[in-house]
């Protein structure tokens, strides 16, 4: 199927530059992007056009680091750092999800509130509760947006509600991993299975490397957090003695970039885990709203840019206020001019060009070539009706664009495709 998409063209092709192409062509063909061009194609004649008149055409968002199970908690408790927001909020909503009508209803909500947000692909934690994260998988196939969705494993440091014993924890993951197998592993599948141990504090060594194993086995990413907050790295030290860095209890598990891994946060490493993160290709999933919001601090992400570590970024719910990922673009950004004066003048703040990077194609680099219209990309992208943030003002599309981050919301967010295909509202 070939289709032709008419409008102002936006996106990145690396991390510092903007490609913004006034009322160009993007070329696609079997959702796969063929060319962007100033005029139709010769071969897409015949191509069905979809004309986004003069509004702006930018490649669906990716948030890289997002708990489903925690959409209720929104916004409470935040007056909290992690440890105690864990036990006072997460652990027990969490526990709910052991009911599957309750997850039901409370994973509809959150599909349709990503989709709102115009996020077309996300790397989502669940719960423990493995029937209930199959119930979410076939929500998201349903939707037709993106995601990889990790079942919990915890077997130590919890509460009695949310704990496994290790052979159990394993075991209900390999058998989850078995049904993902037949059912949601195809190459062209776009939701997937991530194994997911929340971290170290609460996965046992020998959970973490049965996990380990498991990611081989079944050749399945790999997600978890890392230095987000400062209680919780003393935690892993007192731990884990003999180790020489949180970073490397990780990768002394297998769980550091055996298969394609993502760690959230990031915040507190030093420079030998900086560099270990770097040599095993492991994604940072920068979670700039949470990490305020919980008082962890600022991930030095500049920094990690100028090694070379793939970087996305992530909401974080319910650490993070919001799913929206121009606000966390927005907190990315002001986070980082805040490092900048306070912290380390070396390490200059973000542009929006470097952000708005991080938030499609950066973390889009997880999910395949995804997050940007270079030839061969998946083509995801949302149509922005920016008509409403006008100033009536000649505007260059840069400027467009940056209002669109700064000022706007879902409000401007028209239409969603993925892989090509238009995705209508889910559930409704
Ligand atoms: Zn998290």
């Amino acid at each position: 199927v070939k289709k032709l998409f008419k409008g102002n063209i936006i996106f990145s092709k690396t991390s510092d530059t903007l490609e913004a192409l006034p009322l160009h062509y993007v070329a696609v063909e079997d959702g796969i992007v063929s060319s962007v061009t100033p005029f139709i194609p010769k071969d897409f004649a015949d191509a069905q056009i979809i004309d986004c008149e003069n509004k702006l055409i930018i490649p669906g968002f990716c948030d890289l680091h997002v708990h489903a199970a925690q959409l209720s908690n929104m916004g409470l408790g935040l007056d909290k750092e992690l440890l105690p927001w864990l036990e006072d909020y997460t652990f027990p909503e969490e526990a709910r999800f052991s009911d599957t009508r309750y997850a039901d209803k409370k994973y509809r909500h959150f599909v349709k509130l990503l989709w709102q947000n115009g996020t077309t692909r996300s790397a989502v934690f669940t719960t423990i509760h493995a029937e209930s994260t199959i119930r979410l998988m076939e929500l998201f196939s349903a939707s037709g947006l993106g995601a990889y969705v990790g079942k919990l494993n915890m077997d130590r440091n919890t509460v009695p509600a949310l704990k496994e014993s290790t052979a159990a924890s394993l075991e209900n993951t390999q058998k989850w991993l078995t049904h993902c197998a037949k059912y949601f592993q195809a190459e062209n599948e776009l939701v997937k299975p991530i194994i997911t141990p929340r971290f170290v504090p609460h996965c046992t060594t020998e959970l973490q490397k049965g996990l380990g194993k498991l990611s081989l086995k079944y050749n399945v990413p790999v997600q978890s957090h890392l230095s987000e907050n400062r209680d919780e790295i003393e935690w892993v030290k007192k731990l884990h003695p003999e180790s020489p860095s949180y970073t490397a209890v990780y990768d002394e598990a297998g769980l550091l970039g055996q298969t394609p891994t993502i760690m959230a946060h990031c915040i507190w490493n030093t420079p030998e885990e900086t560099a270990l993160l770097a040599s095993k290709n492991v994604w940072i999933a920068h979670c700039p709203t949470s990490n305020m919001n919980v008082k962890s601090g600022i991930a030095p992400i500049q920094k990690y840019m100028n090694q070379n570590i793939k970087i996305g970024l992530g909401s974080d719910i319910s650490g993070g206020n919001t799913l929206s990922m121009p606000s966390v673009i927005r907190a990315a950004l002001q986070v980082s001019n805040l490092y900048w004066v306070y912290v380390n003048q070396d390490c200059p703040p973000l542009s929006l060009f470097e952000a708005f990077y991080l938030a499609t194609k950066g973390g889009g680099s997880f999910f395949g070539k995804v997050g940007s219209f270079e030839k061969g990309y998946e083509f995801d992208a949302l149509i922005i009706d920016d008509t409403n943030l006008s100033d009536e003002n000649e505007r260059s599309l840069p400027e467009r664009l940056s209002r669109y981050i700064y000022c706007g919301d879902d409000r401007q967010i028209e239409s969603r495709y993925v892989r090509g295909e238009y995705i209508p509202e889910p559930f409704s």
